[in-house]
């Protein structure tokens, strides 16, 4: 290896190992709490992975109440906040305050906005700007991961 490509090498991997603990810590801020999950929505949560759209009963839900997470229970969107995107997924203008942490995602060669819960980390779907509300936001969120409590 000459000296120049060494050079590129050590800052690519300066790059790299500097990168590392940001993902480290991430993935050690996510627990599962919901002993009961099952496995579909531990591989959503916990290894991003995403549902088959039109496959949750929650694109239909219509009710007024509050979705929760389904691992730690933390409330996240409430109901006035969904609308029909179309998209197979259930989809929100807006989340509460607070309610969730994003980070950037490069998986599939897209740059996309990745969320997940403040609270526990279980990821929770991706956010886009094409939202038809005022806040211009578009939360595109798998249907596993929330739990629907109508309002009483
Ligand atoms: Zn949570």
């Amino acid at each position: 290896m000459n000296k120049r490509k060494f050079i590129k090498c050590s800052i690519f991997g300066a790059f790299y190992f500097s990168l590392t603990p940001i993902n480290l810590s991430f993935a050690e801020t996510k627990k599962i709490i919901n002993k009961n999950l099952t496995e579909a929505q531990k591989k959503i949560m916990f290894d991003e992975k995403t549902e088959r759209p039109y496959s949750s009963p929650l694109n239909y839900e219509k009710r007024e109440g509050f979705y929760h997470c389904a691992n730690c229970d933390a409330k996240l969107f409430k109901s006035n906040s969904k609308f029909d995107s179309g998209t197979g997924w259930p989809s929100f203008t807006e989340a509460l305050p607070g309610a969730f942490k994003t980070k950037v995602d490069y998986s599939f060669g897209m740059k996309r906005t990745e969320y997940h819960c403040a609270n526990c980390g279980a990821h929770h779907g991706h956010v886009f700007d094409d939202g038809p509300g005022k806040s211009g936001k578009r939360y595109c969120n798998n249907g596993l991961c929330l739990i629907f409590k109508p309002a009483t």
